[in-house]
């Protein structure tokens, strides 16, 4: 179906979720089973815990499930001193299980020639997660920039492979930060998507650029619970809350550990009422979106949907992301058997990925080698 400046496939149209079942709101499930497959992707890591419960809102109680919003939040900040000694990671970062965990998500660096065995004769297409992949994490998420460097590894990977920007932030805000135009952008979880005007894909009516916006009638739900959200985290120094468009993230990074719990508290108490709304914890964060069948999984699905890559059994797609709502992204790459998840993380973690990166200076190292390959590999096509 289309509209001025929507586009949305028929088979990709959304359905809202019933709310009474919504989707997994903690997407660290179990990982599967080890063992190679298809397009060079590693196997999962046989980490066995006691799965967490869905953080259902409409469930009566709550003190449980804020326990496990902060133990999430907490055990996914590899800086955090007690990381180690949680219940959500406990089991994963002893020194024994941070060897095992990287013999079954090694290091994308130091696999770097097997990986590019795999995307021999492949069209590679480049998914990157922002905050924490392409920033570090800081203080101020207002003040997420990311370096010159980074900026040029990121424009000349883009120079050879079709490249997304996947962020919870609003698509504007991430654009602002990496200020390329050539890039695809999907902003507020996969929920904001624009494809370039000058892009290999789509039609685009008039030449303008595509907007895939499945929330849209989201809009006013979600800026009135922002602005609620303003007024009951006033009160606690430190907090901030950003709206992203389509959803809206209350940052903890600022705020006194002491004071998480009540601030929890205070955002799982607005968010009782509105129940098309569901939260997920993230790295300091509480990400609140609405319930619908959508999430980066899904947009980086659309992307190659759009590339013309739906069915296409020589595309390998690439994602590299440090955070929980990556795991859909994740997950979709392992169920379609094409391509590969790169989790950027100092701590181990359930993980769909199949790769590891410790840090951003590592994801850039990462896509610099990436385009040298692809450099050479032209360079020696050109030879014969
Ligand atoms: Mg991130």
């Amino acid at each position: 179906m289309t509209n001025q400046n929507v586009l949305v496939p028929e088979s990709m149209e959304i359905a809202v979720a019933a709310v009474a079942n919504p989707a997994p709101m903690f997407p660290y499930l179990p990982p599967h089973g080890g063992g190679a497959s298809a397009g060079g992707v590693r196997g999962g890591f046989g980490i066995r815990r006691k799965c967490l419960p869905q953080l259902d809102l409409a469930e009566n109680g709550g003190s449980g499930r804020i326990n496990v919003w902060i133990e999430t939040m907490e055990a996914s900040s590899p800086k955090h001193k007690s990381a180690a000694t949680l219940g959500v990671s406990a089991s994963i970062t002893g020194p024994h299980e941070h060897s095992t965990w990287m013999l079954s998500h090694p290091s994308a660096l130091s696999m770097f020639d097997e990986i590019t065995k795999a995307l021999i004769g492949k069209q590679v297409v480049m998914f990157l997660d922002y905050d924490g992949t392409l920033s570090p994490i800081v203080d101020d998420p207002d003040r997420a920039f990311m370096s010159d460097a980074m900026r040029d590894a990121v424009r000349d990977v883009a120079r050879y492979f079709p490249t997304a920007i996947v962020s919870g932030r609003c698509r504007n805000k991430v654009y602002s930060f990496v200020r390329l135009a050539e890039l695809y952008y999907a902003g507020s979880h996969g929920m904001d998507i624009k494809v370039p005007a000058k892009g290999p894909s789509l039609k685009k009516p008039n030449g303008k650029a595509v907007l895939f916006q499945p929330a849209s009638k989201f809009l006013p739900m979600i800026d009135k619970v922002y602005r609620t959200l303003l007024e009951a985290t006033k009160s606690t120094p430190g907090a901030k809350v950003e709206n992203n468009k389509f959803c809206v993230s209350v940052h903890f990074r600022c705020v006194d550990e002491k004071r998480w719990r009540a601030l929890a508290d205070r955002v799982k108490s607005v968010l009782k009422e509105y129940p098309k709304l569901r939260l997920t914890p993230g790295r300091k964060v509480l990400e609140i979106r609405p319930i619908i069948k959508w999430d980066k999984g899904r947009a980086m699905e659309f992307l190659l949907k759009s590339l013309g890559f739906a069915d296409c059994k020589d595309v390998l797609p690439v994602y590299i992301g440090d955070d929980l709502t990556d795991e859909d992204a994740f997950k979709v790459l392992r169920n379609r058997g094409q391509g590969f998840g790169i989790l950027v993380s100092k701590i181990p973690k359930e993980t769909s990925a199949s790769y590891s990166l410790q840090e951003p200076s590592e994801v850039m190292d990462f896509l610099q080698r990436l385009v040298e390959w692809k450099r050479l590999t032209l360079k020696s096509c050109t030879m014969v």
